[in-house]
């Protein structure tokens, strides 16, 4: 099942050798039927299929039209020899589910396959139990230390609007824990605020993109561009654009993570995560295997050690979930651009922050990037068509008890940390997602106290502007 990355130093017996060169015929078959058959077709049929075939159900899996769930902790083998050359990674195998499932692998290839559409090369994929595990996995191996018994300073650059998971993890478990230096990017959608943070020391740029709750953006291209002339990777959280608005490795990126918990998950069923990279990432480790696959590499060594493993229940759930992406991605947009349209002529709504909206400062360069996947070939558009998610945030006429005052009132939209979710979920981050960072650390994130993030769900337009609308005014009469 799984890839194998060979150790150096193995004794091959005869009985190994010949499950290897079972297996290379396998692995050989797979390549070409993904670069023959699944490269070529359009996003929604490699949502719905990934690398799960007809033949592989038939063979392996009793017909099973899904693909099942594989409750098992480990992999029995027919013998030594076969047991040996599957330890060694000499052999696909899933071994043990920490490392490697069945099901986690059809989660894997398809994760890989819609964050790599459109990329002409090959894209590979890390599970993980959650976002903030994705995000884990794809920092760590860039902090090592590079020369033994040398204590080294080590930075990396990044925005200060990103989620509050996130900002928590460089803020106190790598800056203040292990003393690794988070260079703060104020502006990204200015290169030189990047570029004038990077020295000899830097490990890795990372960005989110669009960011949670904020909205920012910068340009993913030229943030890449900037960071391979330094030799250093790009890695961007494409949690809240998803495959089917943005695919940043197509634009450059060399690591994307995703919290699948999200809308990928639509459902709300539990946690998921991923990380997605590209072949021959940019990066001045000096390590051949890093760079080559890193997911693979990350997959088979460094995760098998840390852990942050997703369940095979989950992994199967959230790819249910993924099947139809696309078109909820598009319809969950469109009935945000209502609602935004409506907030920002609200009188008792200061600000409305949604990247659709032409007024917002960062609309065009937000236009440059984010698109419905596939809209050319879609008989209702036939064209390019723009579309921006379904978070945004606004800011409410009055202070923060005012803006609590409004949130109390919501009758059909849930209050819960969550978003990208099939049901409408709002929050105040201020007290809740961005509360730990404290009032500096929203002020650089761009987060005021009377701001509400609202993720539109797949509710009619009407019934959850009328919530918002009731709200807005009966808090006003208290
Ligand atoms: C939620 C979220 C995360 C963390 O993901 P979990 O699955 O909750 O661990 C990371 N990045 C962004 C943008 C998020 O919204």
């Amino acid at each position: 099942m799984a890839e194998s990355t060979p150790p150096d130093q193995i004794h091959i017996t005869p009985g190994m050798q010949a499950y290897i060169d079972r297996n290379n015929e396998y692995l050989a078959r797979r390549d070409r039927y993904i670069h023959d058959v699944v490269k070529k077709w359009r996003f929604d049929t490699i949502a719905v299929h990934g690398l799960y075939s007809v033949e592989d159900a038939i063979e392996d899996y009793q017909g099973a039209i899904i693909e099942p769930v594989f409750m098992s902790s480990s992999q029995a083998y027919r013998d030594s020899d076969e047991m040996a050359a599957a330890l060694a990674y000499l052999i696909p195998t899933w071994c043990y589910s920490r490392i490697a499932n069945p099901s986690t692998y059809y989660y894997e290839w398809a994760m890989a396959l819609l964050e790599g559409y459109g990329y002409p090369g090959e894209t590979s994929c890390c599970s993980t139990s959650s976002g903030m595990a994705a995000i884990m996995t794809a920092v760590q191996p860039f902090l090592v230390h590079t020369h033994q018994h040398v204590r080294e300073d080590r930075n990396f650059v990044a925005p200060a609007a990103c989620y509050g998971g996130t900002f928590q993890q460089f803020k106190v478990r790598l800056m203040e824990e292990r003393g690794i230096e988070w260079r703060i990017v104020e502006n990204p959608e200015n290169i030189d605020d990047w570029a004038s943070k990077i020295d000899k020391n830097t490990r890795f740029l990372y960005g989110e993109l669009p960011s949670n709750p904020s909205m920012s953006f910068f340009d993913i291209q030229a943030v890449a561009d900037l960071a391979h002339s330094h030799n250093l990777p790009l890695i961007c959280d494409n949690t809240v654009a998803t495959p089917a608005l943005l695919r940043p490795i197509q634009h450059g990126a060399d690591i994307v993570v995703q919290s699948a918990t999200k809308t990928l998950t639509t459902s709300g069923f539990g946690m998921a995560g991923a990380i997605i990279s590209r072949r021959n990432i940019t990066s001045n480790i000096d390590s051949e295997d890093l760079k080559k696959d890193f997911a693979i590499y990350v997959k088979y060594l460094p995760n098998r050690d840390h852990g942050p493993n997703l369940h095979p229940m989950q992994a199967i759930l959230t790819l249910n979930d993924m099947r139809t992406l696309r078109s909820k991605v598009d319809m969950l947009s469109r009935s945000s651009m209502t609602v935004a349209r409506f907030l920002e002529q609200h009188p008792r709504v200061e600000s409305v922050q949604y990247l659709g909206l032409p007024n917002h400062p960062l609309h065009d360069l937000a236009s440059k990037y984010m698109w419905l996947v596939d809209a050319e070939h879609d008989e209702q558009y036939g064209k390019p068509v723009n579309r921006y998610g379904h978070l945004m945030s606004f800011c409410v006429k009055g202070d923060h008890q005012a803006t609590r005052n409004v949130f109390d009132n919501f009758k059909r939209i849930w209050r819960a940390t969550d978003l990208g979710r099939i049901k409408s979920v709002a929050t105040i981050p201020a007290i809740s997602t961005h509360q730990q960072q404290g009032e500096e650390g929203r002020k650089l994130a761009h987060i005021p106290d009377n701001l509400i993030r609202l993720c539109v769900g797949a509710e009619h337009p009407d019934d959850i502007m009328a919530d918002l609308d009731q709200a807005l005014y009966a808090a006003s009469t208290h």
